[in-house]
């Protein structure tokens, strides 16, 4: 069953491209077009580089900012107005988990108190109910019942993400977006909350989109994969099938960089950094990086086509034989 659909999603800001206040205005397309579907119970991974959009798209299939354009339908309906009372009703339903755990936490506060802070927020249960439930989610996420009344500073990073994974669980959500959810932790203890993410997804049915720089991560977590490139989705489909035969050239380099144990594969280097988001390329917005640019690429930009594997790519190229085997 589809959870939640988004579709053509797009979130523009006026901003200043020239210097002072007078300066000429430029439009930054932070997410341009972006269509995705999460299932329930089931993972979407939002891949890549800082800077491209991943977070904005989580926000805005929350509700949590205002799209310039584009809808969003949860269960099968339309996304309520955002700050509406449909929509804060709709909110304990979906989650967020945030990447810095200790930013995320009140200093002042004691963990517990925090943990049962959305059941208060949303007028739900009684105060002995809130601390029962507290105290099932804490057990549920690998915390002791003593830690209920530490402060943040008093836990451990992998402590800590906990606090706030059971802070969001104490709704009861169908949906957790999780944006980085362990890039501020040791790696240490990265595995230990990957673990608990798909422990809990095993055991309540959560669906998570999963917020990621690190195809590594997004590889042992997802079901299903799209890649971002300045606003837009690149490439999108099942997880397996995206890692092991990856089609478009940024999703080929993406993949090409993940750390592997035996002899080294081939990397797909990319050319130069990412271009300046207020000033996107003409044409495939990837062009200017992408070793396998012609002139077409320049001129028109792609838009997601199906593939015979099932996936969406977003490139000329993608089922020219030559481009297969110069990669
Ligand atoms: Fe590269 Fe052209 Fe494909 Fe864009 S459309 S990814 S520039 S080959």
């Amino acid at each position: 069953m589809t959870l939640l659909e988004a579709t053509d999603l797009r979130r523009h800001y006026k901003v200043r491209a020239g210097r002072g206040p007078f300066g000429a205005k430029a439009t930054l397309r932070a997410v341009d077009g972006v269509s995705l579907k999460i299932e329930a119970g089931r993972t979407l991974g939002l891949v890549g580089e800082s800077g491209c959009g991943k977070s904005t798209t989580g926000k805005l299939v929350l509700g949590l900012i205002a799209a310039t354009a584009g809808t969003v339908r949860y269960a099968g309906n339309d996304m309520p107005p955002t700050g509406s009372a449909a929509w804060r009703a709709l909110r304990p339903r979906m989650q967020m988990v945030y990447q810095d755990p200790l930013g995320a936490l009140d200093r002042r506060l004691p963990v517990g108190v925090q943990i049962m802070e959305p059941l208060a927020i949303h007028g739900q249960a009684s105060p002995a109910e809130r601390r029962e439930r507290a105290a099932e989610v804490m057990t549920a996420v690998g915390l002791q019942r003593h830690q209920f009344d530490r402060y943040p500073h008093e836990l451990s990073g992998g402590q800590r993400q906990r606090v706030v994974l059971a802070r969001a669980l104490m709704t009861e959500p169908d949906l957790l977006v999780c944006d980085e959810p362990i890039s501020a932790l040791d790696v240490s203890i990265q595995a230990q909350v990957v673990n608990l993410l798909l422990d809990l997804q095993d055991r309540l049915g959560i669906a998570y989109l999963f917020i990621s720089h690190d195809l590594r991560v997004v590889r042992q977590v997802s079901h299903e994969v799209a890649v971002m490139y300045l606003g837009r989705i690149v490439e999108q489909g099942e997880a397996e099938s995206l890692f092991a035969q990856p089609t478009h050239p940024y999703t080929r380099a993406l993949v090409s960089a993940i750390p592997v144990l035996g002899p080294r594969r081939e990397r797909l280097l990319l050319q130069g950094d990412p271009p300046n988001p207020v000033d996107v390329p003409s044409g495939c917005a990837f062009h200017t990086r992408c070793p396998f640019a012609v002139a077409t690429c320049r001129a028109e930009a792609p838009v997601l086509q199906p593939t015979a594997d099932g996936r969406q790519v977003a490139c000329h190229r993608a089922d020219e034989p030559a481009l297969q085997v110069a990669a």
